[in-house]
């Protein structure tokens, strides 16, 4: 197709505001899906996605499109939709499906108005000077309000409110004048045809029977069957079995050309070796610089994960190298806990992130899992200048610390205004530093904040849920670190270290966080036969105590001589549950106490 009869965009939306839903419509009008093929969000491919109405993955269609002008004369056009993942985990991979784009469909439910993830994708479109085209969704909805939201959207974006379309995806009100308005101010793709193939990847998606399917957007040159082409961040070269488009199953075809966006497969197995934001380029005719915004992914939270039985150790081993054939982000060690058994510290790009590796390890590997409280990445600086980065809170170093950085996020939380108080003080109570405030209508206001990732992973976006009852929206993107006051705690049983309860803490919270631990495991570690003390400590220093009283424990004396198989029975239980006993020094500890103790409720 030639670049002016090509129109690229992405549809960006705050989460269920619907945009699976009419990226569905989309498919259906244009005819690339037929209506008895239909399905809900299908697009969605992964189950975890679909159950949970998210998108983890964009993906890239081709749909074909014909405008008609005033004398009725249709010219087709092709569009190419390109299905952004709609959350915050996934930035670096939302601004690269951005890039490949010329235009965005700004979607807002008119029933529920901007939210912070509209206002964080809008930033990240207007960075990549995409034109962007204001549509209001929902409108069948009895709660739609149109008019109010239409001024509000317009009010942001910089236009007339006649200006805003008017759709329902669901009944496919409006859908057809959106395909047109994206023909007619999407700018068509330019690039130069002559010059060494230049292609950005902006996904890579493991499939079983086809290997890594790379997506990619060509900026100049082209790309065609059987060539060899070179990956410039690496310089590996690989063979192109196979070169097509997605509408949205799979077509080969003769090539690719400026503009086009499309999917490669050359047999490589690992999504590693085909990397988001990455330029492909021709070997033997490659170009002389790649595009800019390559980087490679950064995991940002740990976790470590262990196995409820320690006997799946290999499984899980297993299950983490499939899953990273699939997911370029996940990083992982092997760590042994003296309270968990033998285990992974995993790396990943946020909340989420882990959320999903660990579903979908639980359920496509069939392993139960628990994990450790997720942290940060910290960077220790000693007083004789050695640095050490910290993934473990239980690695921090002892001795004499110069200074310790943290990441710092810029957070935009928009919330209704009688919420801003509430939100203030919970943002300065997590070390939020406030950049800005403004007021998108009478009722909304947007906050703008520098917060620690580390408070945000620890429980920052429940609360502010629960303090504006579930009506505040939350959007962050790292932003660099600080220096910090934070300390280790750990939590000792009889002056020995369970190394999976250490955290690392500001200075001002490391008390509570003592005091919330010892009295937790006081109530879930069984009382044993001699006095067993639970401390919290920072250093040598103690900070917070409570005791396990001594008592002397038989489970034959409830039985009073009685029925012999019922004493047996009680025998056998009690073997099996000393083959889940833990060690700590001389205390004996049920691995369940610990697995309840770092389950958060
Ligand atoms: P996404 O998270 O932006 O992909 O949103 P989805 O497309 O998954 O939609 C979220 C929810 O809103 C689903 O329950 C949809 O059925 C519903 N929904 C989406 N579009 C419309 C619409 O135009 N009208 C109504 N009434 N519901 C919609
Ligand atoms: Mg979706």
């Amino acid at each position: 197709t030639a670049p002016e009869l090509i129109r690229n965009f992405c549809i960006i939306a705050h989460i269920d505001h619907g945009k699976s839903t009419l990226a569905d419509r989309m498919l259906q009008l244009t005819g690339v899906v037929q209506s008895r093929d239909m399905r809900a969000q299908y697009l969605d491919r992964m189950d975890i996605e679909r159950e949970r109405g998210i998108t983890i993955k964009s993906q890239a269609v081709r749909m074909p499109w014909a405008l008609a002008d005033e004398a009725g004369v249709l010219t087709p056009h092709a569009l190419n939709m390109i299905d952004t993942p709609g959350h915050v985990d996934f930035t670096y991979e939302v601004s690269r499906s951005l890039a490949a784009c010329e235009g965005a469909v700004l979607l807002v439910d008119a029933a529920q108005g901007i939210e912070a993830q509209t206002l964080a994708n809008l930033y990240l479109a207007m960075e990549n000077e995409l034109e962007i085209i204001p549509v209001l969704n929902k409108i069948d909805l009895p709660a739609a309000q149109p008019e109010k939201y239409g001024e509000e959207l317009a009010k942001l974006v910089g236009c007339e409110p006649e200006d805003v379309l008017k759709v329902s995806g669901k009944t496919g009100v409006g859908v057809e004048p959106l395909l047109d308005r994206i023909v007619q101010r999407v700018p068509a793709p330019t690039g130069d045809p002559n010059a060494p193939a230049r292609a950005m990847i902006f996904d890579s998606v493991y499939d079983t029977y086809r290997g890594v399917v790379t997506y990619v957007r060509v900026i100049d040159g082209d790309l065609n069957p059987r060539e060899k082409i070179a990956m410039m961040s690496t310089k590996a070269t690989h063979e192109l079995l196979e070169i097509g488009v997605s509408s949205p199953e799979p077509h080969a075809t003769k090539g690719l050309g400026v503009g086009e966006v499309g999917y490669l497969i050359t047999g490589v197995k690992d999504v590693r070796q085909s990397k988001v934001g990455d330029t492909v380029t021709n070997a033997a005719k490659p170009a002389a610089t790649a595009l800019a915004g390559y980087s490679d992914p950064k995991p940002m939270v740990f976790s470590g994960l262990y196995p409820i039985d320690g006997s799946d150790y290999p499984v899980l081993r297993d299950a983490l190298d499939k899953l990273k054939l699939s997911d370029a982000a996940l990083n992982y060690e092997p760590e042994t806990s003296v309270a968990l058994g033998f285990g992974f510290r995993v790396g990943f790009l946020g909340l989420l992130h882990l959320e999903i590796v660990r579903e979908r390890l639980e359920r496509e590997f069939n392993l139960e899992l628990i994990s450790t409280a997720p942290n940060v990445v910290y960077e220790v600086t000693m007083e004789d200048g050695t640095k050490v980065e910290v993934t473990n809170p239980s690695e921090f170093p002892g001795g004499k610390i110069k200074e310790v950085r943290e990441p710092v996020v810029k957070a935009t939380i928009l919330t209704p205004s009688e919420f801003v108080g509430a939100v203030m003080e919970l943002a300065q109570s997590k070390r939020g530093e406030l950049q800005g405030m403004d007021y998108l209508s009478e009722e909304r206001v947007e906050l703008r904040y520098h917060l620690p990732l580390g408070e945000i992973v620890f429980d920052f976006f429940d609360q502010l849920k629960s303090k504006t009852r579930g009506y505040a929206s939350l959007d962050y993107d790292t932003t660099g670190d600080q220096v910090a006051d934070l300390v280790k705690v750990d939590i000792l049983l009889q002056g020995e270290h369970v190394d999976a309860f250490s955290s690392i803490a500001h200075r001002d919270k490391a008390y509570s966080y003592g005091v919330m631990m010892t009295a937790k495991l006081k109530e879930l570690i069984p009382r044993q036969q001699f006095e067993v003390p639970i401390q919290a400590a920072i250093g040598a220093r103690v900070i917070a105590r409570e005791t396990i009283r001594a008592m002397r424990k038989d489970v034959l004396a409830k039985c009073y001589g009685g029925d012999i198989s019922r004493k047996r029975k009680l025998l056998e239980k009690q073997k099996e549950g000393k083959k889940r006993m833990k060690n700590i020094g001389s205390v004996e500890v049920p691995k369940e106490a610990f697995i309840a103790a770092l389950s958060s409720d």
